[in-house]
């Protein structure tokens, strides 16, 4: 079970992530649109972002992506993160009504299942091409 003084901090975090997510989509919306209206023809060259600079660790470099990616649907995840901690069903998986490991949750505080349930969630609806 979660203490109430790590649900707290849990909360903290995704409150914090929420706002940030908030910020970052009106943002990059903001930034696209004025790139399109006055720079459409601009150096390429002069691209800000370099792939190399993007995370080391091949982890890291997936959860950032994805979360480039997908920033809204990770803003949903976040705000039903926070509801389940209002219905005090925080850290439990939506799948199986297992416990959500903390260590995963520290990870990935908006998590809604758990370690096994997510990967066979993700085998199961992305397979994997084989080479
Ligand atoms: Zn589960």
């Amino acid at each position: 079970m979660i203490k109430a003084a790590e649900l707290k901090a849990f909360r903290t975090t995704l409150e914090a992530l929420r706002s940030r997510l908030r910020g970052d989509v009106t943002t990059m919306a903001d930034a696209a649109l004025r790139h399109s209206g006055s720079d459409a023809n601009g150096d390429l060259s002069r691209m800000p972002i370099h792939m190399a600079d993007i995370g080391s660790d091949a982890y890291e470099q997936e959860f950032t992506l994805s979360l480039m990616a997908n920033e809204e649907e990770t803003l949903e995840l976040v705000e039903l993160a926070l509801e389940r901690i209002k219905a005090k069903k925080y850290g439990t998986c939506e799948e199986c009504g297992g416990v959500i490991a903390k260590k995963r949750l520290e990870a990935i505080p908006f998590a809604a299942m758990c370690i096994r349930c997510a990967e066979k969630m993700e085998n199961g609806g992305r397979p994997r091409q084989p080479r």
